[in-house]
């Protein structure tokens, strides 16, 4: 059994700590990968780093999580790719089922390429055993249903407080402060262009492969009009689910009511910049489909 530590949470991040997390931020842009780092905490109650693994597009590392070599682990940082600023239902799950081992464990936090802020979050209550094994069969009857885990169980928005530190400072953004509400208005933008470039570019290559063969003025054309159904599919498919589906999260987060969070995000959200994005996208990766088949065919380019 570990020892139980005190432990205040920082009202500033060690500068150590902070430039670990942008570190591993920026590897996370480059690989497209997970990044994962122990949080440890020494005999004084000084916050620092262990140990700091890689690990693949959806998860943080592959084999065992990172450890402390020395002092106490306290929790995990780790990075999402694509902007996408909060915790998955597994994280979540995670974080509260691992403090039953670890009554220590309790101080997570979760960084994201193109955002500014760190999201960081407290558990308030010791996991018992009862609470661990009812999530963790709820956890699976989840997954075995529809495939996903949802964030939307209240015992996590219960259980886990959020913090927001500056990235650039690594200083706390405090409760109840126009900052705080300007920090997560920008999350959530982000969040959301981010999600649904991710769900529309899913099939991309596909896409990229179809009009690779099109002549210049088939695909001007092509590009006309797939524009207009993109943003079409934007507006009346991928906004509203998807929205919806966000803004439930971050009133989980964040406590954030779900019409403030639909007014943010349509207040500038822009469908018909998206579906340029996308084209813009397709026709990149439409060149150099063209350009790996004129190599490999050998035809000189024109
Ligand atoms: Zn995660």
């Amino acid at each position: 059994m570990t020892r139980p530590i005190r432990f205040r949470i920082p009202e500033k991040l060690p500068p150590e700590v902070l430039s670990t997390f942008r570190d591993l931020i920026r590897k996370t842009e480059e690989t497209g990968r997970e990044h994962t780092a122990s949080l440890c905490v020494d005999e004084q109650g000084h916050l620092f780093i262990g140990e700091v693994k890689e690990g693949t597009e959806a998860e943080g590392w592959t084999d065992y999580p990172p450890s402390c070599r020395v002092g106490v682990n306290v929790g995990l940082f780790h990075t999402h790719p694509n902007a996408l600023l909060f915790w998955s239902g597994g994280d979540a799950l995670e974080k509260i089922l691992r403090n039953e081992i670890n009554p220590n464990y309790r101080f997570n936090c979760l960084g994201s390429p193109g955002q500014s802020y760190i999201l960081c979050h407290v558990l308030l209550k010791k996991t018992d055993a009862e609470t661990a094994r009812s999530l963790s069969k709820r956890y699976l009857d989840e997954w075995n249903e529809i495939g996903i885990h949802e964030l939307e169980n209240p015992t996590y928005s219960e259980v886990l407080k959020d913090i927001l530190y500056r990235l650039d400072t690594g200083e706390i953004v405090r409760e109840h402060t126009l900052e705080r509400e300007e920090a997560i208005e920008q999350i959530i933008r982000k969040a959301h262009k981010a999600l649904i470039l991710d769900f529309l570019l899913g099939s991309e290559e596909f896409r990229a492969y179809e009009v690779a063969h099109m002549s210049d003025e088939e695909f001007e054309r092509w590009k006309r009009r797939e524009e207009r159904n993109i943003k079409e599919t934007i507006e009346y498919v991928v906004n509203k689910p998807l929205k919806e589906q966000l803004c439930d999260m971050m009133k989980e987060i964040f406590g954030i009511p779900n019409s403030k969070c639909y007014f943010i995000i349509d207040s500038e959200f822009d469908p018909g910049e998206i579906a340029k994005t996308i084209i813009k996208e397709i026709q990149t990766l439409r060149e150099k489909l063209r350009k790996e088949r004129r190599e490999s065919l050998k035809i000189p380019a024109t």
